[in-house]
């Protein structure tokens, strides 16, 4: 049996022209996420797209260029930093399997005795700001260091009026740090790691900007422009097979079987995927489907993977 064509090279710009078509009457379908109070204030009709191809071609489309909070996003960053210093070190304090719940729950983790599922739960994410707290000064001043270098923008920066409504209201979050702290696994104090993580999920970028961002990921750990490695290509192959199964919250799953893409999203409305050896891709769109993940976003990627014929599978 022949192989069936694939196109050798897409014509990006003309995909997400219809992409952006299509997804419009979807804009309206999504809920904001309201939890984080300041979140609610960003209109939900907008959608941006963002491709960064690994040879420096780089095609957007709608709102790419509009900065919007990354949030749970962030948990790439804080983990492919804590990865790179500390190694497999890590896997003693969080799990790599797919949780199965909500991404605050506190059930599992009392049964599970205080070791997260995964790094991109709030739970793992936590422990992951506790690791880079015991390293840095501020951990999220690394983080945001860390952002700007591999999007190559300095302009990259927190928003602290999300990150203020965020701590006044994480009282999910405090939880599962004070259970963790009490199994031992949380070294620095509780209020510390939430300043820090709420200050870290706060970080705004473009869709153009986080493209670029995650293109290291893309290019076996070493960012495509500078050359400079990030992560030797086994650990990049390691966090892309995380992004895959824990990546997109409790949805992975579907996700994974409607988009094929290693990925990561935040309930900022945002979500990155990457075709490694290809290019990485950012699409934010702020109404969110029930599982957490952008609606139209998601939809936007699996149009993606299907007009170009670009997926991992
Ligand atoms: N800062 C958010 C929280 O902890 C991140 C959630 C997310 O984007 O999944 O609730």
């Amino acid at each position: 049996m022949s192989k069936p064509d694939l196109p050798q090279i897409p014509d990006y710009a003309a995909i997400l022209e219809t992409i952006c078509a299509e997804v419009q009457p979807l804009l309206h379908q999504g809920k904001v996420a309201s939890y984080i109070p300041q979140l609610s204030k960003v209109s939900r009709d907008r959608f941006g797209m963002a491709v960064y191809c690994l040879d420096g071609r780089t095609f957007s489309i709608g709102d790419a260029q509009q900065k919007f909070s990354l949030q749970s996003v962030t948990k790439l960053f804080a983990l492919a930093l804590a990865f790179s210093r500390e190694g497999d070190s890590i896997w003693e304090r969080v799990g790599r399997e797919p949780s199965g719940n909500p991404f605050n729950s506190l059930v599992q983790l009392e049964y599970e005795k205080g070791k997260p599922r995964n790094p991109f739960i709030n739970a793992g994410a936590l422990v992951m700001t506790d690791i880079l707290s015991s390293r840095f000064v501020e951990s999220d001043i690394a983080v945001l260091q860390f952002a700007r270098m591999i999007a190559d923008e300095i302009s990259v920066d927190f928003d602290l009026a999300v990150a203020r409504s965020e701590r006044d209201t994480a009282h999910r979050n405090y939880a599962i740090a004070h259970l963790m702290k009490d199994f031992g696994n949380l070294h620095n104090p509780v209020k510390t790691v939430i300043d820090s993580y709420c200050r870290q999920c706060s970080i705004t970028m473009t869709c153009a900007e986080l493209a670029k961002a995650g293109s290291f990921l893309a290019q076996h750990g070493t960012i495509p422009w500078s050359g400079q490695q990030i992560l030797d290509a086994s650990s990049a192959k390691r966090l892309n097979a995380l992004m895959l199964t824990c990546g997109t919250y409790d949805a992975a799953g579907d996700f994974a079987y409607r988009v094929g893409l290693p990925a990561k999203s935040g309930v900022g409305g945002g979500i990155l995927a990457l075709v490694p050896g290809e290019l990485a891709v950012a699409v934010w769109s702020p109404g969110l489907d029930h599982t957490g993940n952008s609606l139209a976003g998601t939809y936007a990627l699996e149009r993606f993977t299907t007009l170009t014929s670009r997926s991992i599978f």
